[in-house]
C-alpha cells in the first residue's frame, strides 16, 4: 500500500510515517480524510488524482447509506 486515506478525529486507525498530502472534505456528511503518501512515493500530480475518486467513493457510500470506514486504501 502506497497511499491511503484516514478519516480525521478517530484514534483507532493511524497511517505511521506516511506523508500528509492534504484533506479532503466529503459534501454529504463533512467528514474529512488526510491523503496520506509512503515517503518513497510522495506525488501532488497522483494525490490530486486520489481525491477526486475518493470524492466519489465517499458519495457512492452515501448513496449506498454505508458509513465511511476510518481507512480507505486509494489506488496507484
Ligand atoms: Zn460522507
Amino acid at each position: 500500500m502506497r497511499a491511503v486515506a484516514i478519516k480525521k478525529g478517530q484514534n483507532r486507525v493511524k497511517a505511521a510515517d506516511f506523508q500528509e498530502m492534504g484533506t479532503l472534505r466529503c459534501d454529504g456528511c463533512g467528514e474529512e480524510f488526510v491523503i496520506s503518501h509512503q515517503p518513497a512515493f510522495v506525488d501532488k500530480g497522483i494525490a490530486e488524482r486520489q481525491a477526486g475518486w475518493l470524492e466519489k467513493v465517499l458519495a457512492e457510500e452515501h448513496e449506498r447509506e454505508k458509513k465511511h470506514p476510518d481507512r480507505i486504501e486509494l489506488p496507484d
